[in-house]
């Protein structure tokens, strides 16, 4: 049986959790003095050693990335933490930010050093007004502690920190158009390669990290590699925060692991909500394949959740019992994705405003069978045809529906109507 392991949430029921110095009292900057006193390298070799994977959601390997920044290139390096999540269902870098900022603050710190950087932005989405004032609280009062700025700790080591507050465009999550809007762009992805690493912000090599991935540092550098190999499994390695929400008893952020079950999470969370049972539900976010109740027992990980046929993203496990329409979720889903396109390419651009129309019929009660293979056809123009990942991901909720749920597509066209009372769906009323 899995257990969890309060590690970045340990202090969040203290009432100072935020504060400098609540985090000090706990052992907080511990780390970046320890870091301060070892080789830039040795850190970079520390991460790669862990294994931590990004937290974002493609879970590439994060001390790799670092690694990347070429060493011949004149320019000044940049550290950019992307704090802009927007994924539907994604909710764990808000409440870890809003709760312990200083986590991140000193992760920034630690990387800025070990990637020989002297200036990170953190990107923080715009419409968490309250987050982006807690973060920039946190970021002053490290910098009149002596902890950023200028001879961090008597180290010699420079860095500033700008926490810059985006304007709530979903496609600015997406690193390079992240990069854009920093730069005053109107954010749209740019070509890859080059990544950021080689030419990212002003086109110099940049790394840009998840929020979660820059606050497991300070763990990894306090208590060693294997302190976080001993969590996860081989190639997943270290625990992450796993977001419970929808028909669930007591929805939240469960730490825990790499590999635990939707089905031990469940039992931690008092399970579906009571009298009911579990229909589908996203390992992680809106933009990874749908799964079922015969998923329940399937590893959390990025191995078995992607053999198993979808991806562990962001971890952001949104729950549906049986009184949901498919059809009427996914429809939501696709309306945010044909919304958020930024129109930079065709097949997203067209692709998800013409699923949104078929849907919308369908569930009206005006679709035909001929829409499930007119829904995939799109898909299949999006899937690998799309300039950046929104336009992939958009297909994910689509296919896996049809292939899980085709029948319920069928029954609202022989029905000439949506089957469901979504009034029984507290989360679709
Ligand atoms: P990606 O796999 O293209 O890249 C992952 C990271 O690795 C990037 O930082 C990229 O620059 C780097 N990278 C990859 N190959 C590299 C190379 N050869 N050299 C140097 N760097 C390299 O994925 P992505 O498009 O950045 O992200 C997609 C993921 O984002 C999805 O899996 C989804 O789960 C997630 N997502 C998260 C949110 C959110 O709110 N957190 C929102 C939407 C999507
Ligand atoms: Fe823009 Fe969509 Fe194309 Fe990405 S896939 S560049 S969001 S239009």
């Amino acid at each position: 049986m899995t257990t969890l392991t309060p590690i970045l949430s340990r202090n969040w029921d203290r009432t100072d959790s935020f504060t400098l110095d609540g985090y000090q009292a706990t052992g907080g900057y511990d780390a970046l003095r320890k870091a301060l006193a070892m080789e830039p390298d040795a850190i970079v070799d520390l991460v790669k050693q862990s294994g931590l994977r990004g937290r974002g959601g493609a879970g590439f390997p994060t001390g790799m990335k670092w690694g990347f920044l070429p060493k011949d290139n004149p320019n000044p390096r940049y550290l950019v933490v992307n704090a802009d999540e927007s994924e539907p269902g994604t909710c764990k870098d808000i409440p870890l930010m809003l709760a312990n900022p200083h986590v991140l603050v000193e992760g920034v710190a630690i990387a800025s050093y070990a990637i020989k950087s002297n200036q990170a932005f953190i990107y923080v989405r715009g419409e968490v007004v309250h987050v982006i004032r807690r973060l920039r609280k946190a970021v002053a009062d490290a910098y009149e502690a002596g902890l950023l700025g200028r001879d961090i700790l008597g180290s010699g080591f420079d860095l500033d920190v700008v926490v810059h507050a985006g304007a709530g465009a979903y496609i600015c999550g997406e690193e390079t158009a992240l990069l854009d809007s920093l730069e005053g762009y109107r954010g749209q992805p740019r070509l890859k390669p080059p990544f950021p690493a080689v030419a990212g912000l002003y086109a110099s090599p940049t790394v840009v990290n998840n929020v979660e991935s820059i606050a497991s540092v300070p763990g990894i550098v306090a208590n060693g590699a294997e302190w976080f190999t001993s969590m996860g499994t081989e190639k997943s390695a270290g625990f992450g925060f796993f977001s419970l929400s929808g028909h669930v008893t007591r929805p939240g952020q469960y730490e825990a692991p790499l590999g635990i079950t939707l089905r031990e999470l469940l039992d931690m969370a008092g399970g579906v909500r009571a009298g009911h049972s579990l229909k589908f539900w996203t390992p992680g976010g809106s933009s990874t394949p749908i799964f079922t109740d015969q998923h329940l027992d399937t590893p959390l990980d990025f191995e078995s959740v992607g053999a198993a046929g979808s991806m562990l993203g962001t971890r952001a496990l949104q729950v549906f019992d049986e009184t949901t329409c498919v059809v009427r979720a996914v429809g939501r889903w696709i309306a945010f994705y044909a919304h958020e396109s930024c129109g930079k390419c065709t097949p997203c651009r067209e692709g998800n405003y013409w699923m949104v129309q078929v849907l919308d019929r369908i569930e009206r009660g005006e679709g035909t069978e001929a829409d499930l293979d007119k829904l995939l056809d799109i898909c299949d123009n999006l899937l690998g045809r799309s300039f950046c990942a929104l336009g992939d991901g958009a297909t994910s909720p689509v296919m896996s529906s049809i292939k899980h749920f085709r029948q319920e597509y069928i029954d609202h066209v022989e029905q000439g109507g949506c089957p469901f009372d979504h009034a029984k769906s507290t989360l679709w009323g």
